[in-house]
């Protein structure tokens, strides 16, 4: 229970500072899948996503846990009508935080205003752990934050789910974004039911069929069961939205204004499009079959 109370009691900025310096030490130190370019520029201007951020959660966050503990204090929601231990709840609540930021995730990648916020993200060409600060913060602010209200309201979840919610999503997103060798067995064993890196990668390939799968944080269940897993071989990936490619539209001012500009969609025009005029590829690739 200690360790428990000292999660929840734990100061985010530390959690993420503390991440970031482990995962891009590592990236710094070992052999990377991809090769990176000006990687303290990328820290530094990925950084600044965090420095807006957390002077507006100064504000923001405090209206959250407001309306979030005004909706438990009245008892909403679905869990208010069963008995469930402590630790039941958190974790369930932990479950029910990530499944509704699947649905917001994916309706990010269809509805035309949450896509402008949201291709901030999907707009980093050399992705490593630092692209997870790379949020617009209105993105995090308007549309998450109000995702975890709403979390709260429909199945009655508290701070406290909320709280280890955050802890676990960030240690998956460092996972998830860093630009390091992982054991490929992680995808047949713990990516059956856990979101694994390579299931990210997939996410952030530039053709839209790949980037619009894989919307999970934690976990990968949810894309299973809703049809939006895809696969694709780490060697055939690469990163970003054409639309935003060339440094001057890699600059932290540019993309948070480019959420105000109209840019239409361009799709890729390299690598599996061979593949992808007959049929969608690598859905049911034979290299790699993932059982359910
Ligand atoms: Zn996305
Ligand atoms: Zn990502």
């Amino acid at each position: 229970m200690s360790i428990l109370n000292t999660i929840l009691h734990l100061d985010q900025n530390y959690l993420i500072i503390g991440l970031l310096a482990i995962f891009f030490t590592l990236e710094q130190v070992s052999g990377t899948p991809f090769s990176f370019k000006n990687r303290g520029k990328h820290l530094f201007q990925n950084i600044l996503y965090q420095v807006v951020l957390t002077a507006l959660n100064v504000f923001f966050v405090s209206i959250q846990v407001y309306c979030i503990e005004w909706l438990n204090t009245h008892e909403i929601g679905l869990l208010y009508l069963v008995e469930i231990p402590f630790i039941a709840k958190l974790l369930i609540g932990v479950m029910l935080y990530d499944f509704t930021t699947y649905w917001i995730h994916r309706a990010s990648h269809t509805v035309p205003f949450l896509w402008r916020l949201h291709r901030v993200h999907h707009s980093d060409t050399t992705m490593d752990s630092s692209t997870v600060l790379r949020f617009h913060p209105l993105e995090l602010i308007l549309v998450y934050q109000t995702g975890n209200i709403l979390a709260a309201g429909i199945f009655g979840l508290d701070v406290n789910a909320m709280v280890l919610y955050y802890f676990v999503i960030y240690i998956f997103l460092f996972l998830e974004h860093s630009n390091l060798h992982y054991p490929t067995w992680l995808n047949n064993t713990f990516g059956l039911i856990f979101v694994m890196p390579d299931h990210h990668r997939v996410h952030h390939q530039q053709e839209q069929f790949y980037t619009d799968s894989n919307y999970a944080d934690i976990f990968i269940l949810w894309d299973r069961i809703f049809g939006t897993f895809k696969w694709m071989p780490v060697e055939k990936m690469k990163y970003g939205l054409v639309e935003f490619e060339g440094e001057e539209k890699q600059s932290f001012l540019y993309l948070m204004k480019s959420t105000f500009l109209h840019i239409e969609r361009v799709e890729s025009p390299n690598l599996n499009t061979e593949t992808n005029k007959n049929s969608p590829p690598c859905e049911e690739d034979n290299s790699f079959k993932t059982p359910l």
